[in-house]
C-alpha cells in the first residue's frame, strides 16, 4: 500500500481514513488517481461519496462519468446480506474493506477488471456458503470475517495466512488464470511449471483432505494447500505474489530499507542481484528476503511468532516469477 497525506495539513493518513485526525478534513479515495483527497478540495471536484459510505464503511468516491451511485469497488458486489441481518452486515463491512485493498492493488498493478467480475459476500451462518470462484463470480463466506472462527479454521488447516484479504487474493488468482494463461496462449509453458490442470479436481481435493499434503510439499509449493491441484497451486502462488507486492510497496512508502549485517551475510541473498532490473522478479525478491528477515526479527522482539513464516524454494520462486511476468505482460499492454 502507498502512504497518503492530508491535502489540507500534510498529516500522514491511511488508506482506510475518511477523516484527517489532525485537522478534521473529510477525506475520500479517488480510484482514477489512486489517491486520498480532501473532499472539498479541487482533486475531488465533481466526485461524490459512495452510496455504501455507511453500510460498507466505504471511503471511496464516485467520480464523474461513473455509472450509478456506487464506487468502483462497491459496484463489483452482486450480493450482500439482507438489511435485517445486522451481524452479517458488520462482517460485510470488514470484507468490503479488505476488498478495497484488493481492488486498489489490481488497479495499481494494471490488471484488467472486466465486466464479468462480481462478488457474492454471504454468511454461512444462515445457509451453506462455499468460498470460491466460479466463472467470474467470487464468493466469500462472511462468517470467516469473525476472527475467532477464522482462527479456529486457520489452526485446523495449518494455514499461517488465513485472512479475508488472503481469501480475496486467492480467489482473484482463479479469476485471472484464464485471462493470463489460457487465453494468452501460455498453457503449455504454465503446465511445465504448475502441472497438468486436467487431472480430476474433486478427487484431488478429496485426497488432500483425507491424506494431507505430501511430506515434501514445501520443495514445490508455496503452501500445503497449493499441493492439492495445479489450479490451487496457481491461486496460492498468485495470492502470495500479491502479499509480497503490497508489503514491499508499504515498506517503500515508509522508507523502510533493510541493509543490515545479517542480511548481507546470508549467502542465499547474493544469488539475487539487487536492482539489476527494476522490473524483474529477481530484483523484487532481492529486496523482499532481507525485509522479511528484519520483520521476523521485529516480531520476535515483541514476543510474537514470525510475521513471514515461509521459505521460498527455487521452484516456488520460478512459479512466482511466472505470475510476475504474466501480470507485467498484461499491465504493459494496457
Ligand atoms: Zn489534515
Ligand atoms: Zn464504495
Ligand atoms: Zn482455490
Amino acid at each position: 500500500m502507498r502512504s497518503f497525506s492530508c491535502g489540507r495539513c500534510g498529516q500522514l493518513v491511511f488508506f482506510e481514513n475518511s477523516l484527517c485526525l489532525r485537522c478534521s478534513a473529510a477525506l475520500g479515495f479517488v480510484p482514477s488517481v489512486l489517491d486520498l483527497v480532501v473532499l472539498d478540495g479541487p482533486q475531488a471536484s465533481g466526485a461524490r461519496a459512495c452510496a455504501n459510505a455507511t453500510l460498507a464503511e466505504c471511503n471511496w468516491l464516485v467520480e464523474p462519468g461513473d455509472p450509478g451511485s456506487l464506487c468502483r469497488s462497491c459496484v463489483l458486489t452482486r450480493t450482500r446480506p439482507a438489511d435485517s441481518d445486522t451481524a452479517s452486515l458488520a462482517a460485510f463491512a470488514s470484507a468490503e474493506a479488505a476488498k478495497r485493498r484488493l481492488v486498489f492493488q489490481l488497479l495499481d498493478l494494471g490488471l484488467p477488471i472486466r465486466d464479468d467480475l462480481a462478488f457474492d459476500l454471504l454468511s454461512s451462518q444462515w445457509a451453506p456458503v462455499l468460498t470460491g470462484h466460479d466463472d467470474g463470480v467470487i464468493t466469500i463466506d462472511l462468517a470467516e470475517s469473525d476472527d475467532a472462527r477464522r482462527e479456529q479454521r486457520r489452526a485446523e488447516l495449518g494455514e499461517p495466512y488465513r485472512t479475508v484479504l488472503g481469501h480475496f487474493r486467492h480467489e482473484i488468482g482463479h479469476y485471472y488464470w484464464p485471462i493470463l494463461i489460457e487465453q494468452a496462449g501460455e498453457l503449455e509453458r504454465w503446465r511445465s511449471l504448475f502441472g497438468d490442470e486436467r487431472i480430476d479436481y474433486d478427487s484431488a481435493l478429496q485426497r488432500h483432505y483425507e491424506q494431507g499434503p505430501p511430506g515434501d510439499w514445501s520443495q514445490w509449493h508455496v503452501s500445503a494447500y497449493a499441493a492439492t491441484h495445479p489450479w490451487e497451486d496457481w491461486a496460492e502462488t498468485f495470492a502470495h505474489y500479491l502479499h509480497i507486492r503490497d508489503t514491499l510497496q508499504t515498506a517503500a512508502a515508509f522508507g523502510l530499507i533493510v541493509a543490515g549485517p545479517q542480511a548481507t551475510r546470508d549467502e542465499s541473498l547474493s544469488a539475487a542481484p539487487r536492482h539489476a532490473d527494476p522490473r524483474s522478479f529477481e530484483s523484487l525478491i532481492g529486496d523482499w528476503l532481507p525485509l522479511t528477515y528484519a520483520l521476523n526479527a521485529v516480531n520476535r522482539s515483541m514476543g510474537r511468532g514470525d510475521l513471514y513464516p515461509f521459505t521460498l524454494a527455487p521452484t516456488v520462486i520460478d512459479k512466482l516469477t511466472c505470475v510476475h511476468e504474466r501480470i507485467q505482460s498484461v499491465a504493459s499492454r494496457r
